[in-house]
């Protein structure tokens, strides 16, 4: 599996909350490590820590207090996603056979152009405006297609699949 970091650009507290919540939970469900938000905001950080205690795993979320920075010192690739990029599939090939982490990034609001010029792969699900949770999603599942069946270590309750009803076991 690549190695795959989510950084959450341009998350605005008073509006963004339940979208940076549904970016941050589809990192975890397909197989992302962590997520980096350039604003803190606890209502986020604890909706992800209560789901990760009831449902196991090692995601991490925190907050970045210089994105720009932190980008720049990134070891590994950069995968920004945007409806202007060239299509994901012309670039999935070079992604998944690199053994560097990758970072994801994702905007909210219009991010600004060093984001471009830091990223090594602009890239595109479609060149049809659409949501960071949607992009996010197709993307991490192209490039690791286990990521979502990965299992979740540690957690309080399972989900046992059924095609006839809601059903969970307690692990404790
Ligand atoms: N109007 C904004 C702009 O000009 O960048 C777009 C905001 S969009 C609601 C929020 C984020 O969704 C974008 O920053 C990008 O990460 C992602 N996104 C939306 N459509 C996409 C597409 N077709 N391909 C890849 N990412 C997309």
């Amino acid at each position: 599996m690549v190695s795959c970091e989510v950084l959450r650009l341009g998350h605005r507290p008073e509006r963004d909350k339940r979208i940076t919540t549904h970016v941050a939970l589809t990192a975890r469900a397909f197989g992302a490590n962590k997520i980096h938000l350039n604003r803190p905001d606890s209502r986020i950080v604890k909706t992800i820590s209560d789901v990760s205690e009831k449902f196991g795993g090692n995601f991490i979320i925190e907050t970045v207090s210089n994105p720009k920075s932190f980008v720049q010192k990134w070891k590994g690739n950069i995968l920004h996603l945007t409806m202007f990029g060239i299509p994901l599939n012309e670039k999935l090939g070079v992604i998944t056979k690199s053994k560097e982490p990758l970072l994801i990034i994702v905007g909210a609001e219009k991010v600004p152009p060093w984001v471009f010029e830091c990223s090594d792969y602009n890239v595109a699900v479609g060149n049809q405006p659409h949501s960071e949770v949607s992009a996010l999603a197709i993307t991490l599942s192209k490039i690791n297609p286990e990521g979502c069946e990965q299992s979740f270590d540690g957690g309080l309750l399972e989900v046992i699949p059924s095609s006839e009803r809601r059903n969970m076991i307690s692990k404790e």
